[in-house]
């Protein structure tokens, strides 16, 4: 058994392809800091169904890094799914034209 090749995978990003989760990334990470710092409180409960629970901060859009939405595990997933969808909507209406 050798050790050698443990970090294989992690030398290259995938966020030069996939722009958006670079961007979700770099989000998140000014969330963490604005937690550290006290510029944004994370709340007790899911801002949409309103469980008690320790929230995600859920971007609707990625380039306001502060600007979030505190989800739940099931409402942050359902959120997500609705985003792809959306997204998978938008590229078949671009086919169409
Ligand atoms: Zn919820
Ligand atoms: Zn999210």
């Amino acid at each position: 058994m050798t050790q050698n090749s443990q970090d294989n995978h992690l030398g290259r990003s995938p966020s030069v392809l996939f722009p958006k989760a670079c961007l979700a990334g770099r989000a998140h990470n000014t969330v963490c800091k604005a937690i550290v710092d006290g510029t944004l409180v994370r709340p007790t409960e899911c801002e949409q169904c309103y469980i008690e629970c320790k929230p995600d901060g859920h971007h609707p859009d990625y380039t306001k890094p502060l600007e979030v939405i505190w989800l739940c595990n099931k409402c942050h997933k359902k959120a997500h799914a609705e985003e792809w969808a959306e997204d998978r909507r938008r590229r078949k209406a671009l086919l169409r034209h």
